[in-house]
């Protein structure tokens, strides 16, 4: 099967193409910076996978309408989709400048909007797929200075549990993975003294790898997941209990 993994150039989107291709999957291979995806794939194809590298901006239509065409054409029509692109900010609730609320929303809610849009036609046709859909445990309880990230991130949730609710029964499954802290490019750009704290308070006393949410991912988009529809797994050390 082909999947496509958004933002798959670092961190956990990386981490989740590489595991899908040791899955058997071919892998469409996203991100904005097309070096960053071209790394992914090379990592994929070197260890005997199938992987090909695109570069789009998830945010735009006409660069996921173009970026849809090549992959359909070269690759198929994706029956896994995980929508993960996305990057952080962080600003007091009146520092949030309209800009950048309006960019936090547009990468990752229109981005996995539009994605899922592009893709949903083909699994629904098919009466099979998967839409995983990557949140943050930030969306489930907020976070200070992150109004816009977490309003996104719980908009995102709210997402994935509608559409499941529409297309189950039509054989394609969407869920969603809602980590916690994970030793990425993005959390190691915080302050030390934030990340000694946050990793104190964890029950786990560690932060996630991103081979860690990639394996909730893989578990999500297996038979062995069945009855899980619309779910939000949490990966995040025992952070979030619910
Ligand atoms: P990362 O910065 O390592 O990787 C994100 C990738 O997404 C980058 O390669 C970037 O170029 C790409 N990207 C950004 N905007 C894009 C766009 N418009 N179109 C296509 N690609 C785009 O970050 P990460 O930590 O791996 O984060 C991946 C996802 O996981 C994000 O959605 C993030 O919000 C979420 N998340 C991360 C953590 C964490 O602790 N790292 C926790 C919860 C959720």
């Amino acid at each position: 099967m082909t999947a496509l993994v958004t933002g798959a150039g670092s961190g956990i989107g990386e981490a989740i193409a590489l595991r899908l291709a040791r899955d058997g999957h071919r892998v469409a291979v996203n991100d904005l910076h097309l070096e960053a995806a071209q790394n992914t794939a090379a990592r994929i194809n070197a260890a005997g996978g199938q992987a090909r590298a695109y570069a789009a901006d998830v945010s735009d239509e006409a660069s996921v309408a173009a970026m849809m065409d090549r992959v359909r054409a070269e690759m198929g029509a994706p029956g896994i989709l995980v929508n993960n692109a996305g990057f952080g900010h962080q600003a007091l609730f009146l520092d949030i400048a309209p800009a950048d609320f309006d960019r936090i929303f547009a990468v990752h809610v229109r981005g996995t909007f539009l994605m899922t849009r592009a893709c949903l036609p083909a699994m629904l046709e098919r009466g099979a797929g998967h839409v995983v859909n990557v949140a943050s445990q930030l969306g489930q309880i907020g976070g200070v200075e992150l109004a816009h990230y977490s309003g996104a991130k719980a908009a995102i949730i709210g997402l994935t549990k509608s559409l499941a609710r529409e297309v189950s029964a039509r054989g394609v499954r969407v869920n969603a993975v809602a980590p916690g802290p994970i030793n990425t490019p993005l959390v190691r750009a915080l302050s030390e003294e934030w990340k000694r704290e946050k990793r104190a308070g964890l029950p786990l006393g560690r932060f996630g790898e991103p081979e860690e949410v990639a394996g909730a991912v893989s578990f999500l988009v297996s038979p062995d997941a069945a009855l899980f529809v619309g779910q939000t797994l949490g990966p995040n050390s025992g952070d979030v209990m619910l």
